[in-house]
């Protein structure tokens, strides 16, 4: 059982899907960055594609993403359009080897079936993509029916991540997003009958009404469509920076205790139920990838959480979305609009972004490692980035309160942290990062 430290807890701390992390984006670094990590990618090099499609039906109030509700109809296809004139210009330009194509958003499959095989036809005309890759895509259960089922299967797709989130009633309606049970146990079959076989759900703790019973039964429910890899997100409820998330009754949500009890409960019941714990919020089935990719060693973070996928290229196409390279991170124009303008100009959409330097990379790979792993060898990797590890020891020094609180061992240059603490893993991760924002109202807290 992990212990509760109030003050951890709810110490705001980054996700760290990528370091730097989004907070030192400026826009000195956009789209002629952007073009020279494209051009200097090599040939064969592992990549991996991000398409981003701002829209859905309906918002929810809690949501983070860049996203939008649709409006008119034919605001689709004018963002088709852009994606495809993105598509071309920078396929033209990168000459790596893609080994993952991942739809997220927004809703990709709010676009109609015709705009799917389109997107799906450019890809695979402008880029290099493994006949082997995986293609995943985030839906949103409540529109999806045999006909898009079998439309996703037949652009390739492999593996749907579905937003859960709750199946509490109540919880629904308090966070604008009414999806009964049987509404996603229908997605899922649908997705099942065109062979659609692996099935990422999302669900949440911490959000408003929520209560330790419903993230028992939100689970149970969950179980029962067997899904390969489970996500149990903490909400993030930051309303001075999300104005939507100014509808949720603040004083309705669990206090630090109530989330870090949901959280742990969510944690008990799906070891319980077989899976393997992944990081410090996924869970997989012991014969899926992410799960043999976290026993062997071989689990890695990205924009989209924790994966398996090792590239290290990350090229992100559509409005807002990121690309990370080695030594650059490049987000795109998030206004619809300004990205259309850009990419249909055939300009890079590159607006806002941070270089990575030698430091930075080392880093990186430690908090990388604390995440997926939960210990990391801080020698061994100075010694394969060529880096003198006394640099880092003020950050190995910072950890002796979190030792002391039996979070963390340190042995010389090796650091892990117990079992018991993997919630905390995101703090202890922290001390390695040298440019973590002070702005508390822009963060999510630990737990
Ligand atoms: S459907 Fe997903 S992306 Fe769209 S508003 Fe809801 S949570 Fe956000």
């Amino acid at each position: 059982m992990t212990k509760f430290h109030a003050d951890l807890a709810a110490c705001p701390v980054p996700r760290y899907t990528s370091y730097p992390t989004a907070a030192d984006f400026t826009p000195a670094v956009g789209a002629d960055a952007q073009r020279q990590a494209l051009v200097a990618v090599a040939p064969d090099t592992p990549a991996s594609l991000y398409l981003h499609v701002p829209y859905c039906r309906d918002i929810c109030w809690y949501c983070g993403c860049n996203t939008g509700a649709i409006g008119r109809e034919q605001r689709l296809g004018t963002y088709r359009d852009a994606l495809l004139a993105e598509i071309a210009s920078v396929g033209a330009m990168m000459r790596g080897r893609v080994g993952a194509v991942h739809f997220g958003g927004g809703s990709p499959n709010v676009l109609p079936a015709s705009d799917l095989y389109a997107i799906a036809d450019a890809l695979r005309t402008a880029f290099r993509i493994a006949d082997d890759a995986e293609w995943a895509m985030e839906i949103d259960p409540r529109t999806i029916g045999a006909a898009q089922a079998d439309t996703l299967a037949a652009i390739g797709i492999g593996r749907v991540s579905i937003g859960a989130q709750t199946f509490a009633p109540q919880v629904q309606r308090a966070i604008n997003r009414v999806q009964p049970f049987g509404m996603v146990a229908d997605a899922v079959h649908a997705l099942h009958a065109s062979g659609i076989g692996k099935i990422n759900l999302d669900l949440m703790y911490g959000l408003p009404h929520q209560s330790c019973g419903d993230i028992v039964s939100s689970i149970a429910a969950a179980l029962t469509l067997a899904p390969s890899r489970v996500a149990m997100f903490g909400y993030a409820h930051l309303p001075a920076m999300l104005a939507r998330q100014r509808m949720i009754d603040g004083a309705a949500l669990p206090d630090a205790e109530e989330r870090f009890l949901q959280s742990e409960l969510a944690h008990r019941l799906f070891t319980a139920a077989g899976y393997r714990a992944i990081g410090f919020d996924h869970f997989a089935l012991a014969d899926d990838s992410l799960a043999r990719a976290e026993a062997t060693g071989r689990l890695f973070r990205n924009f989209q959480g924790f994966t398996d996928d090792p590239a290290r290229t990350v090229i992100g196409l559509g409005a807002s979305a990121i690309s990370q390279f080695d030594g650059v991170i490049v987000q795109n124009e998030k206004h619809v609009g300004r990205y259309r303008d850009s990419v249909c100009g055939r300009r890079l959409a590159g607006v806002r972004g941070v270089t990575r330097d030698a430091d930075d990379r080392l880093r990186g790979a430690i908090i990388e490692r604390i995440l997926c792993d939960g210990h990391a060898d801080v020698a061994a990797l100075c010694r394969d980035a060529a880096a003198d590890p006394a640099r880092l020891s003020p950050a190995m020094a910072t950890l002796e309160s979190l030792e002391a609180r039996a979070i963390v061992d340190r042995r010389g240059w090796a650091l892990h942290v117990r079992s018991d603490s993997r919630p905390y893993r995101r703090l202890v991760a922290a001390a390695f990062d040298t440019r973590r924002p002070t702005m508390p109202a822009l963060q999510s807290v630990a737990i």
